[in-house]
Order: structure tokens, then sequence, then C-alpha cells
């Protein structure tokens, strides 16, 4: 993970740095540092937030044109000052920022340190530096030939700028697996590994290439791949707009994300569905619709969040395009040698479209001949560029490191998905797919209503603030969102929170219950209504404390129940969208009354780039 900013051009360097590394912080807030260079390389770096290095560097910083930043989340070593990025070579004379894992860095720490190279830090990104500085010492070679030569020697994943002393009007970067666009400005540049620190001074951007070198030297753009041949790079318009990575007035980032949805959910469907004109489209579907309407079967790959969208996702494939579908942690999936088939139809689903383990899911899908179908936030991400096809999610930046848009516009894009396979396949009822799409787009004011409940579910925050476990229930397509409401919980509240098919429940959890134990079950009108009655019942039986979700009007829960939340009713393969509403709000409050850091939760970075 880890967020690296760069820049060179005519401005102050410092004040964009850290501006930009606010920005990305919610990739990781364990360290942050920042170099500077002005005749001598200097680098200023602290343990904890940008804050905590803007404080710690003061009014000291080197005036420069030319500078690198980098906000980490630790993969070896500790979060401390010395294992903060940037990280000198032994000579000091040139520097690095990393964002990755060198898989093989022990090896190569071995050999320079029998050569004489001396380590202050335990990172595998010191030892990347070293390396550069041994093969541009060995071969008496120019720093950028160093440098790609360096990259044939490491394994893993990285996006790296460094800088040196003795090239004060040079920055190179490389990448492979770890994101980095670089912005084109008038005689300057940026390098970021997301647009966030770039969008205000300017909207032309280039996605860097795996395995791909950028010089940039005296003004000028020089990109090169590993094997020194030269690209030509493609300058993108950024659409990103300033006040979508701003909180507008909220306190939280998440609660601006939570009650966005409305919008969001309306952006993803925007120009794909409009029901009174019985359009229902999505060009990467259209394009693949013979695969879509040949295959015999679905592989989902996804992680945290994603994953859950995914396990909605299985139950509407399933259910409208009939389907077959597995649901994988793209981390699991990657490493157990998987029946992978060339009619295979892969998704891949993950809001940042950098998540490492699901990027590697795909190559290996991708290798064994399987379609891959991308649905992701970020546009130009990685996983959106080696996917076959896909469908971004359009929910806007999401700064929160948990997730609550991206997940309701995952699962609108992929009921849109569902849907219109299932027209291609015919398996659907004429009549139900035409009512379906028409409640699709009542979703949004839908989702509007069920924010009114903010204050009702703060009260209920209060009463349970302070208990150390939560159980969460579901049946159906409410399954995935209990997993979801009690992911949200544990992320950012630090309570231990279980959800659980509720019929499940009966074959360990509920020993669980007692008195002390507050359930959540999600119990909406639909077809195992009565089941979860009686699972509600079998909870109240053991004096757990139930909190339900309900359909508004319904008069048989209330009876049972310690807390009710009426959401309103929809067909029930769409209430996922609106039943997660009060489970995202009641971890917001439970977290802020918790005094926990809602948006950058403990050991969490939003977009994980490491396996
Ligand atoms: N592996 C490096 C470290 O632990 C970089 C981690 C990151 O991407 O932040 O310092």
């Amino acid at each position: 993970m880890c967020g690296i900013v760069a820049y060179i051009g005519h401005r102050e360097a410092c004040p964009i740095i850290l501006k930009g590394l606010k920005r990305l912080e919610y990739r990781g807030y364990d360290s942050a540092g920042i170099a500077l260079l002005n005749g001598d390389l200097k680098v200023y770096k602290k343990k904890g937030k940008v804050s905590d290095l803007e404080n710690f560097i003061g009014d000291q910083a080197t005036h420069a044109h030319v500078g690198m930043g980098h906000t980490r989340w630790a993969t070896h070593g500790e979060p401390n000052d010395s294992n903060a990025h940037p990280h000198y070579s032994t000579s000091k004379r040139i520097a690095i920022i990393h964002n990755g894992i060198i898989e093989n860095y022990a090896a190569l720490k071995t050999v320079l340190q029998g050569r004489g190279y001396e380590f202050l830090s335990d990172t595998d990104s010191e030892v990347f530096i070293n390396l550069i500085e041994d093969i541009h010492k060995n071969n008496n070679c120019s720093l950028e030939e160093a440098v790609r030569l360096a990259l044939h020697e490491v394994v893993g994943a990285y996006a790296i700028v460094v800088l040196s002393e003795d090239d004060p009007g040079q920055l190179i970067a490389a990448r492979k697996g770890s994101p980095l666009v670089i912005g084109v400005g008038e005689n300057e540049f940026f390098l970021a590994s997301d647009a966030t620190p770039i969008i205000e001074y300017t909207n032309e951007v280039i996605y860097v290439n795996d395995y791909e070198i950028a010089v940039i030297k005296d003004g000028k753009l020089d990109i090169q791949t590993k094997e020194a041949v030269r690209t030509t790079p493609y300058i993108q318009k950024l659409e990103l707009k300033l006040d979508a990575i701003e909180k507008g007035g909220y306190e939280h980032f998440m609660l601006k994300e939570i009650f966005e949805q409305p919008r969001s959910i309306m952006d993803s469907m925007r120009g794909r569905l409009i029901a009174d004109q019985n359009h229902l489209m999505m060009g990467g579907i259209r394009e693949y619709a013979n695969k879509f309407v040949a295959a015999d079967r679905i592989l989902i790959v996804a992680c945290g969040t994603s994953w859950h969208a995914g396990l909605v996702a299985e139950y509407l494939f399933e259910e409208f395009a009939r389907i077959p579908v597995e649901v994988e942690y793209a981390s699991e999936f990657r490493y157990r040698n998987p029946v992978i088939r060339e009619s295979d139809i892969v998704i891949a689903i993950s809001q940042s479209g950098e998540t490492a383990d699901t990027l590697a899911a795909i190559e290996l899908a991708k290798s064994k001949g399987a379609t891959i179908f991308g649905v992701c936030n970020v546009v130009g991400s990685s996983i959106a560029r080696a996917s076959d096809a896909g469908a971004y999610t359009h929910a806007g930046p999401e700064i929160g490191v948990a997730s609550t848009k991206a997940f309701t516009a995952q699962v609108t894009v992929l009921t849109l998905m569902a849907l219109m396979v299932a027209e291609k396949r015919g398996t659907m009822e004429n009549s139900r797919l035409r009512q379906l799409m028409v409640e699709m787009e009542n979703i949004p004011a839908k989702v509007e209503q069920a924010l009114k409940l903010d204050a009702k579910i703060q009260h209920i925050a209060d009463v349970f603030k302070d208990v150390p476990n939560f159980l969460y229930l579901g049946r159906g397509y409410n399954f995935p969102v209990a997993l979801e409401g009690a992911l949200k919980l544990k992320e950012i509240s630090y309570i231990h929170a279980e959800g659980y098919p509720a019929a499940e429940m009966k074959h360990g959890p509920i020993a669980l219950i007692d008195e002390n134990m507050p359930v959540v079950v999600i119990a909406t009108k639909d077809s195992s209504y009565e089941k979860i009655v009686s699972n509600i019942q079998e909870v109240k039986a053991r004096k757990g404390r139930i909190i339900a979700i309900v359909t508004e009007g319904d008069d048989v829960i209330p009876d049972m129940a310690e807390f009710v939340i009426e959401v309103p009713a929809a067909d029930e393969a769409l209430v996922p969208l609106i039943s997660v509403i009060p489970l995202q709000l009641l971890s917001y409050h439970i977290a802020v009354m918790r005094g926990c850091n809602v948006d950058q939760p403990r050991n969490l970075a939003k977009s994980v780039t490491v396996e």
C-alpha cells in the first residue's frame, strides 16, 4: 500500500508534496517522510501521520523545486522513524520512496552487506536503493541505467521514485504492480499513487505501465521499458473534480460517503438503465454477450467488502441468469491451483482496481484463457486495464478506509450485469425483468429514506457502544449484508463482530448468545421471512439483545426485538442496497462514540496493494 508523491518544476516542492501526502493518507499512515533536493538531498521523516511530519518539519524545510514524499503502510519493519521512507543509500547521495514489497530483499541484503553497504532500517526498500547504488558504482553507468538494471534483479511489486544529489534536475520513477500516475503540467511534473494529489494542478495524466521507467529531466519526460525500448506516453484527461475528494462539511469522509449513496448509486446506473425506454445496456457485456450467453460458469474473485458484493452477485447471477457462480477470495484462489477453463468468465471486483491479490488472480485466470471482466471504481486502474472488458462503478473517489458507497455501487453494477445477461440468455420472465428495472430506478430514493434513520441509529449506537462482541445474522440476499455489517463494525470500532447465515447460527455461534450479546438480524420481508422470524425467537429465548432491520410496516418483529429499524420495502434481490445502509451508520456512530479514527482505522489502508 502506501502513498507516494513527487514533484519537479518551478514551484516550491514541499507544500505540494505534503498536501499530496494528506490526500493519499488513506493508503497508509504508519509514518510519513519527504526528501527535498536543492544542492543537498535532505530527508525528513517521522512515525505517525502526515500532520506529525508537518509539525516535525515546522518551517525548517529546505526550499526546493524537486522533491518526493511517502506515507507508509508497513510491511517490513515496524512503524518507526528509521523505517519511514524516504531511504538513503549508504553514500547518502541517492534516496528512494517505494510502494510495494521486494520479495527477495533478504538475499540481496546479504550480498550487499558483504560488499560493505550499511542498513539503517528493517525495510526491503532500503535494500532496493543500495542495490541501485551498487549497480551504479560497479557498472559506471547512469543512475537511470542503474535503476533499469536493478529492476531485473528485484522480485516483487513496486512503484518507486529515486532522487540523486548528482542529478539535481532529474527524477526517476518505475512501477510493477503498484500504481503510478504522472501529472503533466506547464514545465512541471507530478508523480503520485493516484491522481488526487495532482488534480488541482493539471488534468493531464499518464498512467505508467508495469515494467516502465519514467525519467523526467530538464523539463522533459522520457518513458522506456525495462528492456530500454522507448514508449509513447498516452496522455489522458482526468475527469475527477476537486470537491469529490474533500469532506464538504461532513465530520468524516466515511459519513460523507454514506450520505452520497443516493447519488453514487444513480451515477452507477447512469446511461445504463432507463426503465421506461426499456433501455438496459452495459458496453462490456454487449461486447462479450456471446461469451456470457454460452458461459457455464462465472468465477468471482475479490477481497474484503468487494468479496461481499461478489456474494450478492452470486445470488443475482444464479437467480436471474441461471449461471453457476463461485465466489473466491482472490488470495486463496491464486494459491490453490484452481480449475479454470477457457469458457469461464472471471469477474474481478475491486474498488481501487489495484488490489494485489485480485490482480494476481486475474493474471492467473487470463493465463488459462478465461475471459476477465473487471468491476472497479478507479478509472485507469491496473485491474481495469488488465481486464478484457468491464464496467466502472462510477461511485466517485472513496477516501474513508471502510468501504461504503463503493459497495453499493458494486452491487448496483453487478445487478445490472445480471439483469442484462439474463435478458440475453432469456432466463427471466419479461415482466419480472421490467419490474426489476423500474425498481432499480427507485433504489436511490429508498436509500435516501433509509438515511433518515440516522438519528435513531445514533441512539442505538449509544446503547451498544461499549459491548465487546456483536453478531450479525441474515438469510438469502441479506446474508452477505450480515457479513458486510460485521466487517464494518470490526474495521472502524475494533469491536469483535461475526456475520453468519441465520440458520447456521445453530451450528455453533448460538453458544455465544446470552443477555449481553447484541444480535443484529436483517429480517426484511422476503421469501425466508418466516424462517428468520423463527431465528429471532431462538435468539430471544437465549436472552440475546435483538436489533432488527425490518421492512416498513412489519407488525410481527417489533414485538420481539429490543430495537427495530424500518427500511423501505423492495424486491428481495435488491434489498442489500437498502438494508446495508443502517449497518454502515451503526458502525460509523459506534466508532465515533468510542473515539476511533473512523477514516483511518488502525492497521488498515484503503487499497491493499501488497499480497
Ligand atoms: N515494503 C515497504 C515498507 O515496509 C513499503 C511498504 C509500503 O508500500 O508502504 O516500508
